[in-house]
């Protein structure tokens, strides 16, 4: 089995990537610099509810969310029809053959720590029971922890294994929280994020951007707050509105518009800017959303566009991730 043996984000190697020119941490260039393999995430979706959903907090849900609740990603083998078994083995043989060595399963659709710690772990044990997968990426909300969850994760750190929570923080303001109907605070996840850090399980933020009555200020302190928390690493996407949500009805009423692509772009420069140089960005766009469930913004949401219209914005501006940090 591999064996994870610095359970730390390295600033040496994030240096090393300033050192080349780039101006974000890149994380998939991150990945390459220290893996001596092709490592791949794969989804999977093990049929976990949301507390926010299932009536443990509420019935309603985030407004963003789509009610059906299930993945509005169109992986074809992740899906709760499937076993967990199937789901893995079937993409760990597609993407072997295509030259990918090892594998961090990511369990992503609903609160995936949301369920009692003995079933949560013969999930996570069954998952990295195969000898190509390196570790776990586990999609939740904040408030979804408990002890014992915690001690599960930090025993497989202890083994060798590399543990990400994939953490839905979306604000670090807890006005826009409760608009959002999240049902949770900010302290859950300066309190997730501490625990987290202690144990050593990595942590990888979900934001948004343009989130209905933030301020600029509400973004740039959500960049700051987390990463004074040291958090690992961060997914910043824009909001999408989808048909059938809270969302979609707050739009169609004139009470919510989408950021434009050129808002977008200079948005995340500036949020950026107040980030960290030390946090490895994951992802600057949402782009597996289905356009036929999108109802705005109209523009194309596809990563690698995006991501180099920041880096020629970046160019532009002289500046790059971490030059108002303090
Ligand atoms: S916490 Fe996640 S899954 Fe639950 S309602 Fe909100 S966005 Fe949806």
């Amino acid at each position: 089995m591999y064996k994870c043996i610095n359970n730390r984000i390295s600033k040496e190697i994030i240096n090393s990537i300033y050192k080349d020119g780039f101006l974000i941490a890149q994380y998939g260039i991150y990945l390459k610099r220290t893996k001596p393999y092709k490592v791949f995430k794969i989804p999977v979706d093990a049929g976990f509810s949301c507390p926010n959903k299932d009536g443990t907090l509420d019935r309603e849900g985030c407004i963003f969310c789509p009610k059906m609740g299930r993945p509005i990603r169109s992986d074809k083998y992740c899906n709760s029809l499937y076993s967990l078994e199937y789901q893995i083995e079937k993409q760990i043989e597609h993407y072997k053959k295509k030259g990918i060595d090892k594998f961090n399963i990511y369990f992503y659709p609903g609160t995936n720590t949301h369920g009692k710690p003995e079933e949560l772990k013969k999930l996570w044990d069954l998952a990295l029971s195969y000898p190509d997968v390196i570790g776990l990426s586990i999609g939740t909300r904040p408030d979804s922890f408990n002890r014992d969850i915690f001690d599960i994760l930090e025993n497989y750190i202890n083994k060798g294994y590399e543990i990400w929570i994939d953490l839905g923080i979306q604000s670090m303001n807890q006005k826009t929280l409760d608009f959002l109907n999240r049902k949770h605070t900010v302290s859950h996840t300066v309190n997730t994020i501490k625990e987290c850090k202690k144990r050593g399980i990595l942590v990888c933020g979900h934001v948004i951007l343009g989130l209905p009555n933030e301020t600029w200020e509400d973004m740039i302190k959500t960049a700051e707050v987390l990463s004074k928390l040291e958090i690992d690493a961060l997914k910043i996407y824009p909001l999408v509105v989808i048909k059938n949500t809270k969302l979609e009805e707050i739009y169609w009423k004139g009470e919510y518009k989408t950021l434009d692509r050129k808002q977008y772009i200079k948005l995340v420069c500036d949020f950026l800017e107040h980030t960290s140089p030390y946090v490895l960005i994951q992802r600057l766009s949402k782009d597996k959303i289905p356009e036929d469930i999108k109802v705005s913004p109209e523009w194309k949401l596809s990563r690698l566009p995006i991501l180099n219209e920041i880096s020629k914005e970046f160019r532009r501006k002289k500046t790059f991730q971490g030059i108002y940090y303090i």
